[in-house]
């Protein structure tokens, strides 16, 4: 049903402020500045109705729902619409890579853009942020307390989803501060702390506990959580442990994971003057991987003043594994990218610095177990570039910390934690999800699986007696 007699028939999308690129590549306020209210109601009269979308969002918004309230202006109707499902969704609305997910089943976008669900989903969250109060539920409590080990979005997702329900919910996170990736990996430029800490406030308001700078299976053993009266476990420890490239000089000064200099810079706050955890950004710096952990290290090095910050990426543009969007912003700021190039050796100076890469030249061969057509090396390709700085973002694995002292917990070849189809792992009531199931992957599936876990963990706890 079209209920708006004023419809938006433009095939493109109403366009986003951001901040200019040669202004925004010098600090770390947001890039994309939203719509207001005006810009979002014309947006969302380019929505037909049809639905499509809900089936390519994993916890299931009703998108359509949400957008007729936006027509309407009725923007409190529509955030409560989205938080029916989602917990998160200033979140959601600026990380999720819609052009793979609910957007990519929008029509229009057979002929034009798709309509910018993401986009309009930030404006009513934000709208909320700045007009109305988060409404406090009446929750009747059973008493029954749940450990949830981690505080990114599968574990801050199980734990709203079960206080709701009435459980004692702990989260218990190793970091001083909360929100796992959220924090420590997506830079500011893309996720602003204010609405990071404003959706974990609501997740602490609806009744969940967390306690920072506890180390599970260090500080705290399972048997510990267990013996202290946790009736169920989530494991939500995402997969932060950095994977290098196992090449010569990784271990010179200079060289350093995509995860230790997000983190110094987002948690630590490096990009501050005179903070006490700095971060070496000497130019040329080298950033090497396709995703969005190597567009946010390659953006923020800009950032921190590096004048020439280059990608290498061992296949071509079309295969990146990062958000288009993310991409298009990184180019618009400075960043170069050298496609087909693959590190073979880093070279250091007489002091032990690197000074330079040995890099060589690959073509596309035949299709991999991704799908994606192999980089083959070509040979005699070999040269060298000048770097100062190296970044290694090829990908992540799970931390082995908690499987190590938990040896009856069973594992994929992978190492990640195996789990039923409630999200149950080979330890009776115990529950895992997010990263540390699927190794590194999205905001939105880690959500979907602490939401699924908390379905999963409910059942058990309230069937097993
Ligand atoms: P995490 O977010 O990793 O959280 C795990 C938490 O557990 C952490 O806080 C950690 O400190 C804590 N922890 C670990 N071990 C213990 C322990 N033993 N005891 C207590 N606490 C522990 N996805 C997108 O959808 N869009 C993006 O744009 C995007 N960009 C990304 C950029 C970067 C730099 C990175 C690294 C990832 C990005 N991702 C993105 C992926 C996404 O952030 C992850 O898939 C998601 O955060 C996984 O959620 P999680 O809850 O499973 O784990
Ligand atoms: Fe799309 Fe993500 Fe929002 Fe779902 S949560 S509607 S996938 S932007």
């Amino acid at each position: 049903m079209q209920s708006d007699k004023k419809i938006n028939k433009s095939v493109n999308k109403v366009p986003v402020r951001e901040q200019a690129p040669d202004k925004r590549n010098k600090n770390f306020e947001e890039v994309c500045l939203g719509y207001n209210s005006d810009e979002a109601v014309e947006e969302a009269l380019r929505c037909i109705e049809c639905g499509l979308c809900r089936k390519g969002c994993p916890v299931e918004i009703d998108i359509t729902s949400f957008i007729q309230y936006i027509k309407e202006k009725k923007f409190d109707e529509a955030i409560k619409k989205i938080k029916e499902s989602n917990a998160l969704p200033g979140i959601c609305g600026r990380v999720c890579p819609q052009e793979t997910q609910c957007e990519e089943l929008c029509p229009k976008g057979k002929k034009g853009d798709p309509v910018a669900i993401g986009k309009l989903e930030r404006f009513v969250s934000d709208y909320e942020m700045e007009h109305s109060k988060e409404e406090k539920l009446k929750i009747t409590q059973n008493n029954i307390k749940v450990a949830v080990v981690g505080s990114g979005p599968a574990g801050l997702t199980c734990a709203g989803e079960l206080a709701k329900k009435g459980y004692s919910v702990t989260i218990f996170e190793s970091f001083h501060s909360f929100g796992g990736v959220l924090r420590y990996g997506i830079p500011s430029f893309r996720l602003p702390r204010d609405i990071l800490d404003r959706e974990i406030e609501n997740i602490i308001n609806s009744g969940v506990k967390i306690i920072p700078n506890v180390l599970v299976g260090k500080s705290l053993t399972l048997q510990d959580l267990m013996d202290d009266g946790f009736k169920s476990i989530f494991l939500a420890v995402g997969a932060g442990l950095p994977i290098f490239m196992n090449i010569p000089g990784e271990s010179l000064n200079g060289v350093c994971s995509a995860n230790e200099f997000l983190t110094r810079n987002n948690l630590m706050l490096a990009y501050e003057k005179n903070a006490e955890t700095p971060i070496r950004t000497e130019s040329p710096v080298i950033v090497v991987g396709g995703g969005n952990v190597a567009m946010d290290a390659a953006r923020a090095a800009k950032r921190l003043g590096a004048e020439n910050v280059i990608v290498v990426y061992r296949r071509t543009e079309k295969e990146m594994p990062a958000r288009v969007e993310e991409v298009h912003h990184a180019k618009e700021e400075g960043i170069e990218f050298h496609f087909l190039t693959n590190p073979l050796e880093i070279i250091k100076d007489e002091n032990g610095w690197i000074k330079e890469i040995k890099c060589i030249k690959m073509e596309l061969g035949e299709p991999d177990d991704s799908g994606r057509r192999r980089p083959v090396p070509i040979k005699d390709s070999e040269f060298t570039m000048k770097a100062n700085t190296y970044i290694v973002a090829i990908g992540q694995k799970p931390n082995p910390l908690i499987s190590r002292s938990m040896p009856e917990l069973e594992l994929s070849k992978w190492q990640t934690v195996n789990v039923d189809e409630n999200m149950m792992t080979s330890m009776k009531g115990v529950f895992a999800g997010g990263d540390i199931v699927t190794g590194a992957a999205t905001v939105i599936s880690a959500m979907e699986m602490g939401k699924k876990a908390a379905v999963g963990i409910d059942n058990w706890l309230q069937t097993k007696s």
